[in-house]
């Protein structure tokens, strides 16, 4: 009986072995633009990146979100979390929902197979990926959902890193809101929207609050703390 039992736990292990089982897909790509937020309307506020001048404001932006009810997500890059690692942990007990966002902000299609996962590995961990750029292919598709990643892009952009008339010479905050406006209504249905955190669009959160509800729309609601890994959409209700 010994060689059968021998034979079991190999098995065993090599099942073991495999600790992350790959992430389904989205089903389609409008679902793929929203993270998945296809059983509500509600609108998803998103903030990329990070501002080495001011790392409080993603918990701050995160604190004001919960006072008013609206629960936001976060793709922070991996390099400037390891300098502040209290973070994600500080969001997501504020209801906000933080996903990977690579380690360095590289465009993932330009780089090996080995050096995807490298970036993947160096992200916050999540189950989410928003690829930096908005890059992405099959390839590191396949590559995320091995790590047991799903991609999520956006369905509006602010546009928010474009010159213009705000103080840094970037879009103002006046000029973000008016992305939002003339976006598609089919966009804004369960609507993603992309700004980051250095740019104008932190200081365009509250009027942008203002007009998504003088059209009607409800944003993501704040239902308290969430987990690292997110459910297959965004709860929002
Ligand atoms: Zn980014």
């Amino acid at each position: 009986m010994k060689y059968p039992l021998l034979v079991t736990g190999a098995v065993a292990v090599l099942v073991l072995a495999r600790t992350v089982p790959p992430a389904a897909a989205y089903p389609s790509s409008s679902s793929r633009q929203r993270c998945g937020n296809t059983t509500s309307t509600r609108v998803l506020l998103t903030f990329d990146d990070w501002n080495p001048a001011d790392p409080g404001l993603a918990t701050r932006t995160g604190d004001y979100l919960k006072s008013r009810n609206i629960r936001a997500a976060f793709f922070l890059n991996g390099a400037d979390v390891r300098g502040h690692p209290d973070v994600p942990a500080k969001l997501r007990a504020q209801g906000h929902y933080v996903g990977n966002h690579g380690s360095t902000h590289k465009d993932l299609t330009k780089l090996t197979d080995a050096q995807v996962r490298a970036e993947i590995s160096g992200g916050v961990r999540s189950n989410v990926l928003r690829p930096p750029h908005g890059a992405w292919d099959d390839r590191v598709r396949s590559l995320a959902a091995g790590m047991g990643y799903r991609l999520c892009t956006w369905s509006v952009s602010t546009r928010d890193w474009d010159k213009g008339s705000g103080p840094d010479g970037r879009r103002s905050a006046a000029s973000i809101r008016a992305m939002w406006k003339s976006a598609p209504a089919a966009s804004k249905k369960a609507g993603n929207i992309l700004g980051h955190l250095w740019t104008n669009y932190p200081s365009a959160v509250t009027g942008l609050i203002a007009d998504v509800h003088a059209e009607g729309r409800l944003f993501c609601r704040n239902r308290g703390a969430v987990p690292a890994n997110w459910p297959a959409g965004p709860a929002c209700t």
